[in-house]
């Protein structure tokens, strides 16, 4: 009689799997590792009245200026205003211009002059 063994059986062996107790105390089978998800940009819509398009967007300007000062983390610049109903309609409310070291004007949509960073002495640029 020939043995029990087949060449066509998976052998099942356990080799050594990248850790063990023996190799610094790391479970011998263990999930992968994750690897942390990137930042994303989420969008708040908030709700306010007003008596026209020209006043909701200066409301609007100033509850974003006034949000970015309480909370500095907050993209000033991708703020923007649309009717309650018509979110699809979307409108920027400041420039975001990209100035030439990177900076973003600070400035209200479709203002006139030059570019202006951020802050007290920030860079101006543009044709003005
Ligand atoms: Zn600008």
């Amino acid at each position: 009689m020939r043995d029990n063994t087949s060449p066509y059986w998976r052998q099942r062996t356990v080799e050594r799997l990248g850790g063990g107790r023996d190799a610094g105390g790391a479970p011998l089978l263990a999930p992968p590792p994750r690897a942390a998800r990137p930042v994303r940009f989420y969008t708040v819509h908030l709700g306010f009245t007003a008596a026209g398009p020209a006043d909701a967007r200066e409301l609007a300007v100033g509850y974003a200026e006034a949000l970015s000062l309480l909370r500095p983390e907050l993209a000033l610049g991708a703020a923007a205003l649309s009717p309650a109903d018509a979110w699809h309609r979307a409108e920027r409310l400041f420039c975001g211009a990209v100035g030439p070291d990177g900076e973003r004007c600070a400035d209200v949509a479709e203002h006139p002059g030059f570019h202006h960073a951020a802050g007290p002495g920030g860079l101006g640029w543009g044709d003005g």
